[in-house]
């Protein structure tokens, strides 16, 4: 394989060309000192005029779907022709549904603690009266089922 010139390695790094011409343009890199420092120059150049990246959500996809793809395909070698992005949009409807169902179990929770602080807040006396009214009627209880012995009936 003859050198690489820039104006190759240009849609090389921006993955504008077929993956086997990138695999063989790779190969070559590794074992050629002259085109890794074109290579690497033009790297320089492009990461010099790149521009930020208007859509941080998409750069995050894209992160994202790299790094989940290695964990992902460890379960399912049975289908190593099925496309990573499936597997990992499935992965991804399980974690949506884990995290609905958590947020749905808290907000159920939350609900019920701020249901029972409204009732307190709207009728602080009649709870006050109702636990009072029950630790009354609880003493009364016991002390008929125990009647205290009268020190001084002995
Ligand atoms: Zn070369």
């Amino acid at each position: 394989m003859k050198h690489v010139d820039a104006n190759t390695w240009y849609p090389y790094i921006q993955g504008e060309l077929d993956r086997e011409v990138m695999l063989l343009l790779e190969e070559h890199l590794y074992r050629c000192p002259d085109c890794l420092e074109t290579y690497l120059s033009c790297v320089e150049q492009l990461s010099s005029n790149l521009p930020t990246p208007v859509d941080p959500v998409t750069l995050t996809n894209s992160i994202m779907e790299q790094i989940e793809v290695p964990t992902v395909s460890l379960p399912t070698k049975q289908h190593p022709k099925k496309p990573a992005s499936d597997r990992t949009r499935m992965l991804r409807n399980y974690f949506i549904a884990a995290a609905a169902t958590i947020l749905l179990m808290f907000t159920g929770i939350f609900q019920a603690i701020f249901q029972q602080v409204d009732d307190f807040r709207h009728n602080p006396s009649n709870n006050v009266s109702r636990v009072s009214d029950q630790l009354v009627e609880q003493t009364i209880r016991f002390l008929k089922v125990a009647p205290p012995k009268d020190p001084n009936s002995n």
